[in-house]
């Protein structure tokens, strides 16, 4: 399994993909979920695929985890 982070392109997920994962997301810094998160990058890394964004609030950092089902 490679550490070498490949990237996919967030925009073409539906736009309510896009909003389902924008949304629902958990922010460490705030220690609250479904804040919301901007500048989404989307690739797999681990074999694991992510959605990785800035958290609306803080601007730290935040993750999302894909399920298999939602590829
Ligand atoms: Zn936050």
């Amino acid at each position: 399994m490679s550490e070498e982070r490949e990237y996919f392109d967030f925009g073409q997920r539906s736009i309510e993909e896009q909003q389902s994962l924008l949304t629902h997301t958990w922010c460490d810094q705030c220690q609250q979920a479904d804040l919301g998160m901007v500048n989404p990058q989307e690739y797999q890394q681990f074999g694991i695929r992510f959605v990785e964004g800035e958290c609306k609030v803080c601007g730290e950092a935040v993750f999302t985890e894909l399920s298999d089902d939602e590829f």
